[in-house]
């Protein structure tokens, strides 16, 4: 049977490979480890084999959780999901990258809680998207917004394209989102998924969240 060990290292070689092929430094990659729907076992036995960012979509999912989890040194956790503005006093506590900031006001209410948190700014590139993300129009605004705020650390974009199985199709949105990334001087692009992240990393991407490729098939989104 195969293991998580055996997914980790297949993934692994593919970002390897598309690195190779885009003449980047795997090591400017980080794998997001996505455990939404998942149990806490599952980030224990992947940190366990050595991975340390993990990726969840919802604040209350992950609450249930975390005192599971709560002795892995260096394990840091990434939200991915949408956030509510009256959850962002628990995600604030939970996380300590929020990749889905889409407004100043929800930047104020995560500054507000104190705490030193990482933040990339999640847009919205197409009508099919999901309805969260920011319009890219509003980015200026809202890059001002969060650098106005002393407990957020803006590290850069993230967006997530209309869902296909083939990976061609996300390649516009990964290379649309670079071209905003290096309009305002952002580093760092969380994009690709278990399907598509060679794509991604072609693009630039320096994060692929990985789900389905690491733990299999989810029962529920
Ligand atoms: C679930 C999810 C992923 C992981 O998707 P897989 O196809 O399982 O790799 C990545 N990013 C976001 C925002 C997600 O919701």
């Amino acid at each position: 049977m195969e293991t998580l060990r055996d997914r980790l290292e297949a993934v692994r070689t593919r970002i390897a490979r598309a690195a190779e092929r885009a003449r980047r430094d795997p090591a400017g990659i980080t794998l997001l480890a996505v455990t939404k729907v998942f149990p806490a076992s599952a980030i224990r036995e992947a940190y366990e084999i050595g991975l340390r960012e993990f990726g969840e979509n919802y604040v209350q999912e992950f609450e249930t959780k975390a005192p599971e989890v709560g002795g892995l040194e260096g394990a840091r956790y990434h939200l991915i999901g949408h956030l509510q503005s009256n959850k962002s006093k628990k995600a604030a506590e939970l996380f300590q990258v929020i990749q889905t900031v889409d407004s100043p006001k929800l930047a104020r209410r995560l500054d507000e809680m104190g705490r030193p948190l990482d933040v990339m700014l999640e847009v919205k590139l197409s009508e099919e998207q999901a309805k969260s993300g920011a319009d890219p129009a509003e980015l200026p605004a809202l890059i001002e917004g969060v650098r106005a705020c002393r407990n957020l650390r803006l590290l850069g974009l993230m967006t997530m394209p209309p869902w296909s199985d083939d990976p061609e199709p996300s390649r516009p949105y990964f290379r649309s989102l670079r071209e905003l990334a290096e309009k305002h001087g952002l580093g760092q692009l969380s994009m690709g998924m278990s399907h598509d992240l060679e794509t991604a990393i072609e693009e630039g991407a320096t994060c692929v969240r990985v789900g389905t490729a690491l733990f299999g098939k989810r029962k529920r989104a």
